[in-house]
């Protein structure tokens, strides 16, 4: 177990947070601020503790240098809306310089600063230990509350933490529970589902659940690359040619293992990657050559929802379908609505897996959505995540 936010004195300290206010921008404006109301809860914990509260974070790519279309600012303004509070912002173009250390120092208990986006410095992503002291040397606890960049070692992430001691926010301690007790001591039965596009994204992870689950599902592109290591006929559907043979492996790896993997029995197959296409749905003996499968068909849904329901553990990864197009959606919203009427723990992880349960409208009835789409798919791989590793255990 790490060690929270809870389980130490902040009364009067400085608190260093590192929070993941990545947030899209357009025209200068934030145009989805889920990042920064998902990390109130734990700077409202440490204001109403006493805390002085620093904050920091990257945003966008600015390659090392002070480019001010990647400013914080607007994520502060956004902060001092939601806190009720002013948010002192100081733009630094390298992040940390005296003005800020001196507001810092001054920082009253209850109060809050931003510093500048973290990636101004090019130290940063380096994780370059000069900046992670400089950093460091605002305050005298450091807090993880960035689950998106967890799996990098940046100065911000994890190299501050050799000088400081280091705990985690809430939104951390909700992503090692249950991604953690998913991938070390599940419920059982345990059902994983891996979708998307590319059967190399998911290697690692598959390889390392065959351990651990007792059925594996296979939907979305990745199925034709097994359906032709199968000796299946794939017409025109998406195929990762270099990974036909492992894909073959990872189906005997689970059969050695005792673990029941399951492909899609039918597809819904279009003529070209458009969504006003010729649609038919055939069994997955049966691809047109001049089609391609865009989405698992109906007895495939049938199947897999009846084996989520009996589920005390589902983990999902990767979509089942080309669900940003309607007519190849409901394969995903499918499996999506079986999850959230399952009993279970229901646990989503990847961006695009997440954004589609969000767009069908399921959210709320997960039991936990990670917010890192790369830092919970290594996770789930079973990789020792640089920025988690750094938390002291209780
Ligand atoms: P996640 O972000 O949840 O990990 P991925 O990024 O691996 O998921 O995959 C998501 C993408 O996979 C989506 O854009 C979706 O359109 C695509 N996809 C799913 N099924 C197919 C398919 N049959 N053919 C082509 N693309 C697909
Ligand atoms: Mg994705």
């Amino acid at each position: 177990m790490k060690k929270t936010i809870r389980d130490i004195d902040v009364k009067g300290k400085k608190v260093i947070v590192r929070c993941d206010f990545n947030v899209p921008m357009q025209d200068g404006k934030i145009s989805d601020d889920t990042r920064i109301k998902a990390a109130l809860p734990t700077i409202n914990y440490l204001m109403e503790h006493g805390a002085k509260v620093i904050l920091m974070s990257h945003m966008g790519r600015p390659k090392g240098e002070p480019k001010m279309e990647f400013t914080l600012k607007p994520v502060a303004d956004r902060l001092s809306e939601y806190l009720n509070k002013d948010v002192l912002f100081i733009s630094s173009p390298t992040v940390v310089d005296d003005r800020v250390r001196k507001a810092a120092a001054d920082l009253e208990p209850g109060q809050v600063m931003l510093l500048e986006n973290v990636r101004f410095r090019k130290e940063e992503t380096d994780n370059g230990a000069d900046f992670a002291r400089e950093l460091a040397s605002l305050a005298e606890i450091f807090v993880q509350e960035a689950f998106g960049t967890a799996h990098r070692a940046h100065a911000s992430t994890a190299g501050i933490a050799d000088y400081l001691p280091a705990v985690s926010g809430f939104l951390i301690e909700k992503e090692v529970k249950f991604l953690g007790s998913a991938v070390e001591d599940p419920k059982k039965p345990f059902v994983a589902i891996m979708g998307g596009a590319k059967v190399v994204d998911k290697i690692p992870v598959i390889r390392n659940l065959i351990g651990k689950v007792d059925t594996l599902i296979i939907g979305g592109g990745m199925s034709f690359t097994f359906f032709k290591a199968m000796g299946l006929e794939i017409g025109k559907s998406l195929l990762d040619e270099e990974n036909i043979g492992l894909a073959g492996d990872l189906m005997k790896e689970a059969e050695a293992a005792g673990v029941k993997m399951l492909l899609p029995v039918d597809v819904v197959c279009g003529r070209e990657f458009a969504n006003d296409t010729e649609i038919v749905t055939v069994d997955n003996d049966k691809i047109p050559a001049d089609m391609m499968g865009m989405d698992i068909g109906p007895k495939t849904v049938a199947m897999y929802a009846d084996v989520i329901a009996k589920a005390a553990t589902v983990v999902w990864n990767g979509p089942m379908g080309v669900f940003e197009m309607s007519n190849f959606a409901e394969g995903t919203k499918a499996i999506a609505k079986a999850m959230a009427e399952c009993k279970g723990i229901t646990i989503i992880g990847g961006g695009d897996s997440a954004a589609a349960v969000e767009q069908f409208g399921f959210a709320d009835k997960m039991t936990h959505i990670s917010t890192g789409g790369g830092a919970s798919l290594e996770f789930l791989e079973g990789k020792v995540l640089p920025g988690i590793a750094v938390i002291e255990d209780k």
